[in-house]
């Protein structure tokens, strides 16, 4: 189970893997918004995301249980981290890719020595295979969200900024299958629970606002959201439980205010994230949250954008 325990030793685990983030903030955002927001920079983390902080903790759990192979699925930011983290470590890295996956990503995941497979176009046929190179080099395979250990090292964002920020009303968090939130809430719920957590998620992939309104996990169809983070089609079962259980409310934030908010974050105050990252400040500049005067933190999760895609990022 995560829970405040296990995100503290993930948090003693990875400690010499990763970076403690800073904290940024802008005046124009601050003035834009109506609020006091604080930006947890995990775009300026190794390997340009947070993702790293979960695959540090598996990983090292894993090589400590005497494990020779890491395997993973996934051509973005968790196939990244576990390459990266299985190289710091010593152990052999296969991460599984859409035949798909572009140049630029599949170019990352070898650059930090892992061997990359590609496999089908759907996380569907990627999955298994993953699982199989995994059972067959006496390996493990690490999946990107669905996983104690997963959970628990994202969940070391959220020790951070209660350490980092004094007094916060409010956290924003991007919602994609749900690991990095279920890890913020599991640690910052029980250490101070009159801090609001909200999840914000894409309107075009809205899994967890749909399984939370019908009480069950309940999966979408294959979405195309801007937010490539976020493409997940549902909420995983290890993870929606403590959303049920610790959630404050779940923002939807529809394409062009995604592209508005990349915008604004890259012109205004100089960041470069992915728009899985962008997406959950959005309710602070056109959304629920504009002018209420509250003192926010928004977890800028991730700074992997291809530029050849800026095009299609930005708005008409
Ligand atoms: C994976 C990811 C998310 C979503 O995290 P989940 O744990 O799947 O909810 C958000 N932003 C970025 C940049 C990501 O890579």
């Amino acid at each position: 189970m995560v829970d405040l325990e296990s995100v503290k030793r993930a948090q003693m685990n990875i400690a010499d893997i990763i970076h403690r983030t800073p904290i940024l903030s802008s005046e124009q955002f601050d003035l834009a918004s109506g609020n006091k927001v604080y930006f947890k920079a995990e775009h300026l983390q190794k390997t340009g995301s947070f993702k790293i902080r979960g695959a540090a903790n598996a990983v090292k759990n894993a090589v400590r249980d005497g494990v020779a192979s890491i395997t993973a699925a996934s051509s973005g930011n968790h196939g990244q981290a576990v390459a990266y983290v299985a190289k710091q470590l010593g152990v052999q890295a296969v991460i599984v890719v859409p035949e798909t996956a572009s140049r630029v990503k599949v170019a990352a995941i070898e650059s930090y020595g892992a061997e990359v497979v590609y496999c089908g176009t759907t996380s569907a046929h990627r999955i298994p295979k993953a699982q199989q190179l995994a059972a067959e080099n006496n390996g493990v395979y690490i999946p990107p969200y669905d996983h104690e250990d997963i959970m628990s090292g994202q969940g070391t964002i959220g020790l951070e900024l209660l350490e980092q920020v004094e007094g916060l009303d409010v956290i924003l968090v991007p919602v994609g299958g749900g690991g990095l939130i279920s890890g913020i809430l599991a640690a910052v719920k029980n250490v101070n629970p009159g801090i609001k957590v909200i999840g914000v998620e894409p309107e075009e992939a809205n899994d967890t606002w749909l399984s939370l309104q019908n009480g069950r996990i309940t999966s979408i169809p294959e979405s195309f959201t801007i937010a490539d983070g976020l493409r997940t089609s549902q909420p995983g079962a290890m993870t929606f439980p403590v959303l049920q259980q610790y959630l404050d409310g779940l923002l939807l934030v529809s394409e062009a205010d995604i592209k508005k908010t990349f915008q604004f974050l890259a012109e205004r105050t100089k960041q470069l994230v992915e728009p899985s990252s962008a997406m959950a400040a959005a309710p602070l500049l056109f959304g629920e949250l504009k002018d209420a005067n509250l003192k926010a933190a928004v977890v800028l999760s991730g700074g992997n954008v291809d530029l050849k895609e800026l095009q299609a990022i930005l708005p008409e």
